[in-house]
């Protein structure tokens, strides 16, 4: 592994045309304090873990330093917001610092929170303590669940005062992706008539990104079916573990279809299929249950952009793909769920009727399927349920349908308990992390951090993280009186 210095940079970002960037040099926050390092990312891209402890890892990652012949620069993109389309997007409050070739992978280095950039429209070009947590902790915990997310390299605080809702300290997050380019991207270039850019764009894409389709008749259409396929099992994915992202603007939809730009985002705790976790979403836009009708719309949008590569005929056959994909996927989940893996006709009715049952009854949903991953007889859930008998009726149809399976159902529980969660990053824990932080104590943090490396694994000293927030609540006197 390598020094800071000896890494692969690389840029082949600037390669591009200037009209999708410009540069731009961070601004430094005061008193910076590393509060944590990721050592996995670390070695994702080559470097030495230790560096961390250096003062020049701590310098470049809060804005202060750059490293020789290092060049930053703001990406130009657009996009829809909550459905309106804003030419006037890009990195307004971030850096890519440079890229980094390691083992056959390219991987951004974008400072989140590194200042003012020409991009920043009224905006003060940083981030806060709480919102960085947040982004830190919830890609960990995505990425160990095994969801498709940009990474985290190290999270810093700082001193230095920001103007919220109220005052917030201001922090940066060094984010680690494979790549920052969003729909918003070909959007911006459509939109802006300069269509001769999006081969360029689009080469770039497929060398990197799927160089399987770079021989193909329609390498554009053909990359286009890669990102829809991406999308929709990220989709998929989201649906089956119960996560809401809460702003699916076009900006934030990642062309390699991985979870990006992490803001009010929530994992359910109670089931409601209709959840808004974004409390700026009037309209329940980016509601729970309309994730997948809106990462299509998204589609569509990149869809329109590519129009000057692809006919339109074949780009909405392709868009066609999503939905049934999707479906395949979110059924394949879910079966793995339920500790079933030999799909069979009537699996889509054993699915909505569980489902229904969870929502009626408000269920933890994480719980709920973590219990039933142990649950031997349909009594085993009574003590979470409302109402016994239409979970009994279920749970018989489940229990003829799991003997149908050329696995037992020791092998059922263990397939389930390695695709249900014990463990997930709720609102609820974040929240404590965060407000401890803001007094200067990052235990929480690390603690949550480690937690969420292993979401499907029994921690027992760690029970009470298992908990939604109501039952924790319930519980918290409990603890402390005994
Ligand atoms: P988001 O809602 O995080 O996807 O951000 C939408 C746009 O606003 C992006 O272009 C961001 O770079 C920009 N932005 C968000 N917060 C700030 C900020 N504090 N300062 C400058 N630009 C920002
Ligand atoms: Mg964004
Ligand atoms: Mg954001």
């Amino acid at each position: 592994f390598h020094t800071l210095e000896q890494l692969g940079w690389c840029q082949p970002f600037w390669q591009l045309d200037p009209a999708l960037y410009r540069l731009a040099s961070p601004q430094g926050i005061t008193q910076p304090k590393l509060i944590h390092a990721n050592d996995d990312v670390a070695q994702l891209i080559g470097l030495d873990p230790n560096q961390s402890k250096r003062a020049a890892f701590l310098r470049l990652f809060s804005g202060h330093t750059l490293l020789k012949n290092m060049q930053p620069l703001a990406m130009k993109y657009a996009g829809h917001q909550f459905g309106v389309y804003n030419p006037a997007l890009g990195d307004g409050r971030g850096l890519l610092l440079g890229q980094v070739n390691h083992q056959q992978s390219v991987w951004d280095i974008h400072l989140k929170g590194a200042g003012k950039t020409p991009y920043s429209r009224q905006g003060d070009g940083r981030a806060v303590l709480r919102a960085s947590i947040r982004e830190y902790l919830c890609s960990e915990a995505m990425h160990h669940l095994g969801i498709a997310t940009t990474r985290a390299l190290c999270l810093i605080d700082s001193s230095e005062p920001v103007m919220r809702e109220e005052i917030e300290n201001a922090a940066t997050l060094a984010r680690v992706s494979q790549s920052h380019v969003r729909f918003g991207h070909f959007e911006y270039l459509y939109h802006s008539n300069q269509h001769h850019l999006l081969a360029p764009l689009s080469d770039t894409i497929i060398k990197q990104h799927f160089p399987e389709v770079s021989n193909d008749l329609h390498p554009y259409l053909s990359m286009f079916n890669a990102v829809v396929a991406k999308t929709a099992t990220l989709i998929a994915q989201w649906q089956a573990i119960g996560f809401c992202h809460g702003v699916m603007n076009t900006d934030n939809m990642s062309i390699i279809g991985q979870t990006l730009d992490y803001g009010p985002f929530a994992f359910l705790d109670q089931y409601q299929a209709d959840y808004v976790c974004n409390a700026s979403d009037y309209e329940g836009r980016y509601a729970f249950n309309r994730q997948p009708d809106i990462a299509q719309w998204n589609l569509s949008a990149l869809a329109l952009a590519l129009t000057p590569l692809v006919c339109k005929n074949k780009l909405n056959q392709a868009l066609a793909e999503f939905e049934p994909l999707l479906i395949a996927h979110y059924r394949h989940l879910m079966l793995a769920k339920l500790g079933l893996s030999q799909a069979q006709a009537d699996d889509g009715d054993l699915i909505r009727a569980v489902m229904r049952i969870i929502a009626d009854q408000r269920l933890d949903y994480t719980l709920f399927w973590r219990h039933l991953s142990h649950a031997h007889t349909a009594k085993d859930m009574h003590f979470m349920l409302s109402n016994t008998a239409e979970f009994d009726t279920w749970f018989t149809q489940y229990s003829e349908r799991s003997a149908r399976e050329p696995s037992n159902k020791r092998q059922q529980q263990q397939r389930m308990q390695a695709n249900n969660p014990k463990y997930i990053l709720r609102n609820h824990l974040v929240q404590r992390a965060i407000e401890l932080a803001q007094t200067g104590d990052y235990s929480e943090v690390v603690k949550l951090f480690d937690l969420l490396q292993h979401p499907y694994a029994e921690q027992p000293e760690f029970e009470q993280y298992s908990l939604g927030p109501s039952d924790a609540r319930r519980l918290a006197p409990l603890s402390c009186s005994s």
